[in-house]
């Protein structure tokens, strides 16, 4: 078949082509199927002076305005959403249905963001005095994406800072820079030149982009290595930044549940996108009274999960995105076989073509394990038994990652109370990866800085500005 090379990238309002180019493999056949440019430090200069020169009449037009351009974006997006989808199943891999939602999941946070008022706020009024908190935009923002989810990480960036007055340079992960460089043919259409650039690029334009002195902000969702490089780099210009990193999340299941009802939702909290989710449930912990029940009832929904190349109909589980990630998983599977763990279901290694692994249950697994320590990012999970509640919070808590994670019980209260317990930015019960744009969302300790989404995330791309007035 031949290679795809109707892709541009998006400068000043511009469609541009470049000297250099990516190569973007389709990870359910393991080969190339498109090609796009290549920004160099060049366009980035020249998108970040497009986006600076865009960004005092963007501020200046107000929140209501700046809303219903938004909202033509997700409309846009609706109406392109079966091209756009299939474009993501081939440079991502997941399941078309689920790149479907991504897309849909996209525009209705994006509509739902932009709902949101951030008002000034009187802090005093008085005959003496009047002191109010403004928020005012921070200037160009830099967004900087990973390959797990490209569209629908983009956007929540995206969308929160254009709705707050600011201009963006955008760049997504090499490995999947399709789908974001058509959104950005949309983009192009609905908002003024030089307010949104797209760029195409390998690390090094990331790392370029969080040492520009021009960039104001960098808005980074990735890996916790990279997060800590772009912490490190943005101080130089004390950039404010807004870090989603990686996660290692625990889902605590009590004694009391229905173990069959409740392994649906768990099984498919782990595994959709083939367990590449940054919240996805990487530790089960069950209690000692459901455990046999519950590794049951998940083997079963393992070996009902169709593994495939997403654009075929019924793929419930598509392959790994890229060669990088298939060995570090099928390294974790190695050792986990070595220190002589059980495998419940999956753990064997197809022969390709493409980067398919099995969902792959796991237990007799100690605590310091790799699968039990790192983040997996990938379909392998362990299961792990407890007897004491308060041990459970404890090994749960005993991570370096604070994402999410979740306590599933027929007792609310009880499953509330415990749920308070994790260290994480959020702590679901009965339910895992639900999100919206009207809740903050971000990671505790190494899992991020600051929270995306709500008045909270969106506050986070603007700048507080105190007014006093002395009125005598
Ligand atoms: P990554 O950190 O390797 O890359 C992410 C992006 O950073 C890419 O665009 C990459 O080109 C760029 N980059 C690489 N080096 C850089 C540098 N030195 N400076 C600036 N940018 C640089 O992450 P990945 O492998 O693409 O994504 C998977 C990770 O993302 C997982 O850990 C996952 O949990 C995490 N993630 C987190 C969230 C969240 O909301 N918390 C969401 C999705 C994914």
């Amino acid at each position: 078949m031949a290679i795809r090379t109707d892709f541009s990238l998006l400068i000043g309002g511009k469609l541009e082509q470049s000297a250099r180019h990516l190569d973007v493999i389709d990870p359910a056949l393991g080969t190339v199927f498109a090609r796009c440019p290549a920004a160099d430090r060049g366009d980035l200069d020249r998108a970040v002076s497009a986006a600076r020169g865009a960004f005092p009449a963007w501020r200046a037009r107000p929140f209501a305005e700046r809303a219903a351009l938004v909202k033509q974006l997700s409309q846009r997006l609706r109406e392109h959403q079966q091209n756009l989808a299939e474009l993501l199943t081939r440079e991502q891999g997941k399941p078309l249905a689920q790149s479907v939602a991504e897309i849909d999941r996209g525009a209705a946070q994006s509509d739902g963001m932009v709902g949101i008022e951030i008002p000034v706020e009187v802090i005093a009024d008085d005959a003496d005095k009047h002191i109010e908190l403004r928020y005012r935009p921070l200037g160009v923002v830099g967004i900087i994406t990973p390959w797990n989810a490209p569209v629908n990480l983009a956007l929540g960036p995206l969308v929160s800072a254009l709705y707050t007055g600011n201009t963006v340079v955008l760049k997504p992960s090499p490995y999947t820079p399709l789908a974001t460089l058509k959104v950005g043919e949309i983009l192009r259409e609905v908002f003024p030149a030089g307010v949104v650039n797209i760029l195409a690029g390998g690390d090094e334009l990331g790392a370029a982009m969080t040492a520009h002195p021009h960039i104001d902000k960098i808005s980074f969702t990735g890996s916790v290595a990279t997060g800590k490089k772009v912490l490190a780099s943005a101080a130089a210009t004390l950039k404010r930044v807004t870090l989603e990193l990686g996660g290692n999340d625990p889902a605590i299941v009590l004694d009391d549940v229905d173990a069959k009802a409740v392994a649906k939702k768990i099984f498919f909290a782990s595994f959709v996108n083939s367990g590449q989710v940054c919240m996805a449930i990487k530790r089960i912990y069950a209690h000692e009274n459901i455990y046999g029940e519950l590794c049951d009832a998940l083997v079963e929904e393992a070996k009902k999960a169709k593994v495939g190349n997403g654009l075929d109909p019924g793929t419930e589980l598509g392959p790994v995105q890229n060669k990088m990630q298939y060995d570090k998983v099928v390294g974790i599977i190695e050792d986990t076989k070595k220190a002589g763990a059980t495998f419940l279901a999956g753990g064997e290694i197809p022969p390709g073509p493409g980067y398919f692994l099995p969902p792959t249950l796991v237990t007799n697994i100690a605590d310091d394990s790799r699968l039990v320590q790192e983040e997996q990012f990938g379909p392998i999970v362990p299961i792990l038994k407890f007897t004491d509640v308060d041990d459970a919070v404890r090994r749960a808590n005993d991570t370096r990652y604070g994402l999410s994670g979740s306590v599933w019980s027929k007792d609310v209260k009880r499953g509330s109370e415990i749920a308070a317990r994790l260290e994480v930015g959020t702590a679901w019960v009965n339910q895992h990866r639900t999100t919206s744009a009207f809740v903050p969302f971000g990671g505790a300790k190494e899992s991020g800085l600051g929270r995306q989404y709500s008045a909270l995330g969106l506050k986070s791309y603007m700048e507080p500005e105190v007014v006093s007035v002395a009125k005598r």
